[in-house]
């Protein structure tokens, strides 16, 4: 067994974490003050600019194939650069990258969703969820009736992240009732001048998804992606991506949390003693510490397993459940560790305490977590104690 990482890979992680050090900690003081006045942390452009300097470092379509102009660097290395953009919380992302569903696009649907998107010239969301099915998304209603060569859809689609934002939605619809989510739902590009409308819903945290409403939308039979009946499976395959670049993310912010408490602890005397040296203190920053470790280590098994082609989604449940909520204890210790601070806006502590609540809810929930790894062990479709290969 090897746990080292290749001269690549730890060039990677170097030359992001500089990346994070030096281009984007720099706007962090700017991100709180934009958002405690109720502004986005960062404007489009600024995104844009940083989004150029990556591309200079050759980052740029971190997941994208070659022939699309990107740098597909494979799940470790991805997870590896997840664990460092997780240090700082100004709201970045790599350019050159597109929903991992819309390469089912066909050619002339490339050339009008998939290449825009990886562009940076559309913006795409994803809307799978509705008011009566979240968790339950098998349950979905939405209707797509077909008339002549179009669809045409009503109904609303719930907390859809950048659904304000978008230029197009990938919609999950029900063109078979009978069949359901075997073979019943079909996923549509919608375009925003089709007709759907979105609000902002407010949230605890920095950024609001969307609700989407669709009155008699219609969409030309052109625009179903994929296959008619072979939505369900797409929206599994995306989500099932997103699944451990969560506690990835987790891992960086975690640590940076942390130092950021083991720094506080040292610097506050009470009753005559740093409280670094009361056990109390020590526990917190003992038990983070090996939280973070463990949360890593599943991480990457996850990322190896599908570098490797293997089935990743059990250990990814678990990297998603153990590691969001490794995260959500970190920063509510580190919290603490800073006393009446750490709930101010000064510090970044409580925006990120609402931030990492979320993680826990969206791309399935704890309790789905743990439902899938429960259920794979029960079925027999996970072993315990099977010998690894
Ligand atoms: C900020 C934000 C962004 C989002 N972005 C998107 C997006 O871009 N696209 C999109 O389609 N969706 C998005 N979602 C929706 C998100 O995926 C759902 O909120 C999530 O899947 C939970 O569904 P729900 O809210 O309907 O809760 P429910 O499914 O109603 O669950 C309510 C509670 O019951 C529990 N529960 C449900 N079923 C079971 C069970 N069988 N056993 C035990 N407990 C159970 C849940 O774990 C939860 O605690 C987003 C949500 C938020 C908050």
């Amino acid at each position: 067994m090897e746990f080292t990482l290749t001269e690549e890979q730890k060039m990677v992680q170097r030359t992001i974490r500089n990346f994070v050090k030096n281009e984007l900690m720099p706007y962090e003081q700017q991100v709180l003050r934009n958002e405690r006045e109720g502004r986005p942390g960062m404007t489009r452009e600024e995104i844009k600019d940083l989004q150029m300097k990556a591309k200079e470092l050759g980052f740029w379509g971190i997941n994208t194939p070659e022939e699309y102009g990107g740098a597909d660097l494979g799940p470790v290395m991805t997870a590896l650069i997840q664990m460092e953009l997780g240090r700082t919380f100004v709201p970045f992302s790599f350019g050159g990258s597109a929903d991992n569903i819309l390469y089912y696009c066909n050619e002339e649907q490339k050339e009008k969703y998939l290449l825009p998107v990886i562009n940076g010239d559309r913006r795409s969301c994803f809307a799978l969820t509705e008011p009566t099915a979240g968790s339950d998304a098998a349950n979905i209603r939405m209707p797509a009736v077909k008339d002549g060569n179009h669809w045409v859809l009503n109904g609303e689609k719930i907390f859809i992240t950048n659904g304000n934002e978008a230029d197009f939605a990938m919609v999950f619809a029900v063109t078979d009732k009978e069949k359901g989510a075997r073979g019943g739902v079909t996923c549509f590009l919608v375009d925003r001048d089709m007709g759907w409308r979105s609000e902002y819903i407010q949230t605890m945290g920095e950024w609001g998804p969307a609700s989407l409403v669709f009155e008699n939308v219609r969409v030309p039979e052109e625009n179903i992606l994929g296959e008619l009946g072979g939505g369900f499976n797409l929206g599994m395959k995306w989500i099932g991506q997103g699944r451990w670049m969560i506690p990835a993310r987790g891992v960086g912010a975690s640590e940076r949390l942390l130092q950021m408490g083991i720094e506080q602890s040292k610097s506050r005397v009470t009753f005559g003693k740093p409280i670094s040296e009361r056990q109390a203190i020590q526990w917190m920053i003992a038990d983070s510490a090996v939280e973070i470790e463990a949360t890593k280590w599943l991480v990457l098994r996850a990322a190896w397993l599908a570098e490797k082609g293997k089935d990743n989604r059990h250990m990814a449940s678990m990297a998603k459940l153990y590691g969001t909520n490794m995260a959500n204890r970190v920063v509510d210790r580190v919290l603490q560790i800073h006393g009446g601070m750490g709930y101010t806006k000064e510090l970044p502590i409580e925006r990120w305490y609402r931030e990492m609540r979320l993680w826990r809810i969206f791309e399935g929930t704890d309790e789905i977590q743990r439902y899938i790894i429960a259920r794979n062990l029960l079925k027999g479709h996970v072993k315990v104690g099977e010998l690894m290969d």
